[in-house]
């Protein structure tokens, strides 16, 4: 990994062992380094590879997975050191996607990034091949081939990209028939209990695991709090480094938070790193011109709350860091999103009843916008 930060680097790697874990595998062991730049052919400097390798042909290692984007010759050059499948990040991430997608649409979307990650790489082998064989006058077998490997590629992303654009515009008949009522989508970082709570408030069954990217595709349900109709949707969890191909393509299935009336940005308050979350997840909505949203903050599992390190600017008053307590950060949230935070637990159903009401209080507001006659 990269990062000079030691506290950073585990907490990338944390993460990238629990995407390891989502996508079906067990991991072993870590390995880090801190290089001021990567080796340009291994990425990794000779001795450190010389460690990886004994250990990966001792225990019979299969994989090897890198937290950074590896170029496709430090790949392969990898792999013939370490004589085993050697993957990055993104690799990675697109495999759970290509795992977990469930519609034809979802299929779809992951496929196109698939095939977008392979094409700069189909272009990076040609010209390490063609540097290879000193370029003048090669015009040999392996360019054709390449050549016609990326026409292949291209036609199939542009075919994926017109059959995207049909669903897409019949997802946008559907969503034009859902009539009037207020629309309001659940957003966050992956694994914050945003299915838990969907659950919870509209009495469905929508798959909760302890795994990142368990929602792949969107659901929207119809609830009624006090005799207010309206509509909540669940979308794909955020994770920081999401790789720009995927940004790309899931831009539509995040059509649902971009047309909602009210976020509920949800938070795991008790991990560690819970405002880079934030951080991540408002930069995506700025992304996708969703920044300026009416939000509520939602802070969930308020049970398994234990945070202790705070930032100096987040004490309002004096206190030192074992006094902070759950009230000092409620305190603390409430003043910075202009009250409309609130704080439960979706798995004890802690506060439910408070959340039920301050959903239904914004709601209620922009429903009478709609429907000022029925009120
Ligand atoms: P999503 O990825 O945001 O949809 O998250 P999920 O709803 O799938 O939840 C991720 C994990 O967090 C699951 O193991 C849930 O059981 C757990 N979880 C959800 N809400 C709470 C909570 O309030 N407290 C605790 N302790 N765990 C929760």
């Amino acid at each position: 990994t990269q990062y000079q930060d030691e506290e950073k680097s585990k907490e990338y790697l944390d993460e990238l062992e629990f995407l390891a874990y989502t996508a079906g595998g067990e991991v072993l062991r870590r390995f880090t380094q801190k290089l001021d730049t990567p080796n340009p052919k291994t990425f990794i400097g000779t001795g450190k590879m010389e460690e990886v390798r004994a250990y990966v042909d001792q225990y019979e290692v299969g994989t090897a997975i890198f937290d950074d984007e590896l170029s496709p010759a430090q790949q392969k050059n990898i792999e013939k050191i370490l004589k085993c499948k050697v993957i990055d990040r993104t690799n990675l991430i697109l495999d759970i996607f290509a795992q977990r997608a469930q519609t034809s649409y979802a299929r779809t979307q992951v496929e196109l990034a698939q095939y977008e990650y392979l094409l700069p790489r189909l272009a990076g082998m040609w010209t390490h091949l063609e540097r290879q064989r000193g370029g003048i006058g090669m015009r040999g077998p392996g360019e054709t081939e390449i050549e016609t490997d990326r026409r292949i590629v291209r036609d199939r992303i542009s075919l994926l990209k017109k059959k995207l654009e049909k669903i897409d515009k019949q997802q946008a008949i559907q969503r034009g028939n859902r009539g009037a009522l207020v629309r309001v989508a659940l957003v966050g970082y992956t694994n914050v209990g945003k299915s838990t709570l969907m659950n919870t408030i509209s009495k469905s069954e929508v798959f909760a695991e302890n795994k990142l990217f368990a929602t792949l595709d969107t659901t929207v349900r119809k609830v009624v709090i006090r005799n207010l109709p309206f509509l909540l949707s669940d979308t794909v969890g955020f994770i920081r480094k999401l790789p720009t191909q995927l940004v790309e393509s899931f831009k539509s299935t995040l059509d649902e938070v971009r047309e909602a009336d009210l976020l509920l940005h949800v938070v795991d308050i008790s991990h560690p790193q819970f405002e880079d979350h934030i951080a991540s997840v408002n930069q995506i909505m700025d992304e996708i011109e969703g920044g300026d949203k009416p939000t509520l903050m939602v802070f969930n599992k308020i049970d398994a709350f234990t945070h202790k390190t705070i930032e100096e600017d987040d004490l309002v008053t004096e206190r030192t860091e074992e006094h902070f307590t759950l009230e000092d950060w409620k305190q603390t949230w409430m003043s910075r999103a202009n009250g409309d935070a609130i704080f439960i637990s979706a798995l004890n159903k802690d506060n439910m009843d408070a959340f039920r009401k301050k959903v239904y209080e914004r709601v209620r507001e922009i429903h009478i916008t709609r429907f000022p006659y029925n009120n």
